[in-house]
């Protein structure tokens, strides 16, 4: 006798035990399908971190340049000054000097307005530098904290993996104790909608839509002739409750 002439109740069984093998598939499936997205999320907030850090960076620069520039201005009226005070050594009118005395009054009051500027910039560049060690101190641990997350979930996805194969292996070997008709009426049931396609009936309601079954039908049912399904979800009836240590 071969395994596909064993009785309905053995055959549902069987079926049972072949159904929590591919209930756990999808569920290997969708998680193996999320680690790469978790991944993705994870390194998007590496990505964030480092440019939140690259942009305080750049402000930083753009002052430290702006801090230059004015410094050369200030440089620059430094050698005006000793221009016009060496002219003022040489001329011969009151008029004269006093022209020369009103444009190095102008240099001083330009370079008091440029330090007055240079201070406000090198508190800007003050607040940037401690944003910029904060900034990269908040990089550097979410670096860290990402890479450990990203090495168990790839951990996660090698065990994963490794199940999903042996899960493979183990389900070809249920696939001959299945009486061809009936698995591959399971196979269209599991195309069409999600699994269970056996459901227990042995409480006197469907173990999938929870509705009551007909007394006539719980009858006929534990009577294994042949296969009954639930009058409401036509969901197989097994009129024992799967057993969670199969699989
Ligand atoms: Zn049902």
């Amino acid at each position: 006798m071969s395994n596909a002439d064993a009785s309905l109740k053995q055959q549902l069984k069987t079926l049972c035990h072949l159904q929590e093998h591919d209930m756990s598939l999808l569920s290997i499936r969708k998680q193996l399908r999320e680690i790469p997205r978790q991944i993705e999320r994870l390194d998007a907030s590496v990505s964030k971190a480092s440019e939140a850090t690259a942009a305080t960076a750049a402000a930083l620069a753009e002052v430290e340049k702006a801090q230059r520039s004015k410094n050369a201005a200030i440089e620059m009226n430094a050698v005006q000054r000793e221009k016009y005070k060496a002219e003022q050594r040489t001329v011969t009118s009151n008029e004269a000097y006093s022209a020369l005395e009103r444009q190095i009054e102008f240099l001083d009051q330009q370079d008091a307005d440029t330090e007055d500027e240079i201070l406000v910039l090198m508190e800007e560049g003050d607040r940037l530098k401690t944003e910029l060690a904060e900034r990269e101190a908040e990089a550097a641990q979410e670096n860290e904290r990402t890479a450990e997350q990203k090495a168990a979930l790839l951990q996660q996805q090698r065990d994963l993996k490794m199940q999903w194969d042996e899960k493979r292996e183990k389900r070809k070997e249920i696939l001959p104790e299945i009486e061809p008709e009936l698995l591959a009426q399971y196979h269209r049931w599991i195309e069409r909608q999600r699994p269970p396609f056996v459901a227990d009936g042995s409480k006197g309601f469907c173990g999938s839509c929870r509705i009551s079954i007909q007394p006539q039908t719980l009858k006929e049912a534990q009577k294994y002739e042949k296969l009954v399904r639930c009058s409401t979800c036509k969901r197989a009836l097994y009129m024992h409750p799967p057993s969670a240590a199969t699989g």
